[in-house]
C-alpha cells in the first residue's frame, strides 16, 4: 500500500510540474491566499504607529523602537515557522496554523486593541511567522529543478503580495483614521478568512507538495505535530514579554542569526560538497539583501518622517497626502511592472543575454544606489514654502522598486533552487530573517539621522535626513559595482544543473 500511494503521489507532482504556458494553475490559488495574508499583514503594519502615538499614548521614539522591534520578530518568526514546516508540519499545515493564529491576533485587536494590543500582536507574530515563508516554498515546489520559468512564476507571486499590500494598506489605514480602529484591525482579520478559505477549496489541486514529511516512524508524527502546536501557545507569553521591552529585542537578534548559522554548518555535514557550495552561494545572496532592507525600510522609517513633515503634497495633476505615497507607490509600481520585469528575464534568456542572479542582485543596489540619490536631491528641489517636491519623492519610490525587483523575487526563487529540498523552508525562513535584520538596521540607521533637535527647522532636518540620504546613495552604488565586477567570480558557487 505504502510504495503506491507514494507513486501516485509522486506522479501527481510531476504532472502539476509539467504544464504547459507560463504558469502552472496552482500558483493562482498561491496567489490569492498570499494575496489576502498580505492584505492582512500590511494592513495591520500601516496602522501599527498611528495606532500606537495616537491611541495607546506612546512617544514617538518609544513608538519608533516598538514598531522596529515587532517588525524585526515577524521576519525573525518566519525562520522558526520555516523550520518547523520543514521537519514536523508541512507547508499546508503550517500555513493553516498561520493563518488562523493572525485571524485571532486581528479578532484580539478589532475587539478591543487599546487594551489588549502587545496581546493580539503576538499571535500575529507567531502567526505570520507560521505563513509566510511556507507559502513562498510551495511556489518553488510548482516547479522542476532548472525549470526557466520558475523566476517569472515568483515575479507573479508578487505581484500578488503587493496587490494585497497596496489595498490593506490603504483600506485599513483608511477606515481606522476615517472610522474605527477597531473595525480597521477586524477587517484586516476578516481578509485573512477569506485567504485561509480560498487555501481550504484550492489545496486538493496542490497533490503532495506541502504535505507533512515522511519520518521514519509515523507513529511519531501526530504527537511531534502536537508539540509544536502546544509549543507555539506556551512561546506567546515569551514573544509577549520581548516585544514590550525592546532592549530584548537587541538580545534575541544577537542571539538569533549566529544560531541560525550553526545549525546550518550542522546540515553541511549531510551534503555533498557541490550542495554545500550552493548553500554558500545562497548565505551570499541573503546576506546582501540584509543590506538591500536596511537601506529600503527606511520607507517606513524616516522616509515616513520626510514625508510627514517635509512634503509638498502637490503631484501635478492631483494634490495627495505624501504619507499615502510613501505608504503605496513602492507596492504600486512592483504591480505596474513585475509581470513586465518577469517577461524581461525570459525574453533576454531566449536571446541568451540574461544577467546572472549576482549581476541582478547587483543592479538591484545600483537602483537603490539612485534611488537614494534622488532622496538626496530633495534637498535642491523645494517650493516656495520650502517643501520638497513630491514628483522627485514618487520618481525615487520608482527606482527603488525596479531594484526590488531585481532582488526580492528572484531571491524568493533562488532559495528554493539553492537549497536541496529538506532544506526549503529553512533556507526561506533565513531568507525572511535577513528582512529582520534589515529592519532592525533601518531603524538604527533612521535614528543616526535624525536631528538631535525636535525643534530645529525645517531646513536643518531635511539637511539631516537627505545627508543620511547621499551616504546610502553612495554605499549602495559601491556594493552594486562590486558585486556586478564579482559576479563571474561569484558564479561559479552556483554551479549545478538547477542553477
Ligand atoms: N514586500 C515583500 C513582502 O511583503 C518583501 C518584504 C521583505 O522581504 N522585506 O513579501
Amino acid at each position: 500500500m505504502e510504495p503506491f500511494l507514494y507513486l501516485h503521489a509522486m506522479k501527481s507532482l510531476e504532472s502539476i510540474q509539467n504544464f504547459n504556458g507560463t504558469y502552472p494553475k496552482q500558483l493562482w490559488s498561491l496567489f490569492f491566499t498570499e494575496m489576502w495574508e498580505r492584505f492582512c499583514f500590511y494592513g495591520n503594519r500601516g496602522m501599527l504607529i498611528i495606532f500606537m502615538t495616537d491611541i495607546l499614548g506612546h512617544k514617538e521614539a518609544q513608538a519608533n523602537l516598538q514598531y522596529g522591534a515587532i517588525q524585526a520578530f515577524v521576519y525573525a518568526f518566519t525562520f522558526i515557522g520555516g523550520l518547523f514546516a520543514d521537519k514536523i508540519l508541512g507547508f499546508q499545515k503550517s500555513l493553516f496554523w498561520g493563518g488562523l493564529l493572525m485571524i485571532l491576533g486581528s479578532s484580539i485587536l478589532g475587539y478591543d486593541g487599546a487594551n489588549y494590543f502587545f496581546i493580539g500582536i503576538c499571535f500575529i507574530i507567531v502567526g505570520t511567522g507560521f505563513f509566510k515563508p511556507n507559502i513562498s516554498t510551495m511556489v518553488g515546489e510548482l516547479y522542476k529543478p532548472g525549470d526557466v520559468r520558475r523566476d517569472a512564476g515568483f515575479s507573479l507571486f508578487y505581484a500578488g503580495i503587493n496587490i494585497g499590500a497596496l489595498l490593506g494598506g490603504a483600506v485599513c489605514v483608511y477606515v481606522g483614521k476615517t472610522y474605527s480602529w477597531n473595525l480597521a484591525f477586524l477587517l484586516s482579520g476578516i481578509f485573512m478568512a477569506i485567504g485561509l478559505i480560498n487555501f481550504l477549496l484550492t489545496r486538493k489541486n496542490l497533490g503532495p507538495i506541502g504535505l507533512v514529511p515522511q519520518t521514519e516512524n509515523p507513529q511519531n508524527n501526530k504527537r511531534n505535530q502536537i508539540l509544536v502546536y502546544a509549543g507555539t501557545l506556551l512561546s506567546l507569553p515569551l514573544v509577549y514579554m520581548m516585544i514590550k521591552n525592546t532592549a530584548y529585542t537587541d538580545i534575541f537578534m544577537y542571539i538569533i542569526g549566529p544560531l541560525t548559522l550553526v545549525f546550518l554548518f550542522f546540515e553541511f555535514k549531510k551534503l555533498d560538497k557541490n550542495q554545500i557550495k550552493q548553500l554558500i552561494a545562497a548565505m551570499i545572496f541573503i546576506f546582501l539583501s540584509i543590506v538591500f532592507w536596511a537601506f529600503f525600510e527606511q520607507s517606513g522609517g524616516s522616509l515616513s518622517l520626510v514625508a510627514r513633515d517635509l512634503l509638498s503634497n502637490d503631484l501635478g495633476i492631483v494634490k495627495i497626502d505624501p504619507n499615502v505615497v510613501n505608504n503605496s507607490a513602492n507596492s504600486f509600481f512592483v504591480i505596474l511592472l513585475s509581470t513586465a520585469i518577469g517577461g524581461l528575464w525570459i525574453w533576454l534568456k531566449k536571446r541568451n543575454l540574461e544577467p546572472n542572479y549576482y549581476q541582478k542582485f547587483g543592479f538591484a543596489f545600483l537602483f537603490l544606489g539612485l534611488a537614494f540619490f534622488i532622496f538626496y536631491s530633495l534637498r535642491f528641489n523645494l517650493n516656495s514654502e520650502g517643501m520638497a517636491s513630491l514628483w522627485l519623492f514618487t520618481l525615487a519610490y520608482l527606482i527603488i522598486s525596479i531594484g526590488e525587483l531585481f532582488l526580492s523575487p528572484i531571491g524568493l526563487s533562488l532559495m528554493t533552487k539553492l537549497s536541496p529540498k529538506h532544506l526549503w523552508g529553512i533556507m526561506m525562513g533565513m531568507w525572511f530573517l535577513a528582512s529582520a535584520y534589515g529592519q532592525y538596521f533601518a531603524g538604527i540607521l533612521g535614528a543616526g539621522m535624525a536631528s538631535p533637535d525636535e525643534n530645529a527647522s525645517l531646513a536643518t532636518r531635511l539637511d539631516g535626513y537627505t545627508q543620511g540620504y547621499l551616504q546610502l546613495s553612495i554605499y549602495a552604488l559601491i556594493t552594486g559595482l562590486v558585486v556586478i565586477l564579482a559576479s563571474r567570480w561569484l558564479k561559479g558557487l552556483m554551479t549545478s544543473k538547477s542553477a
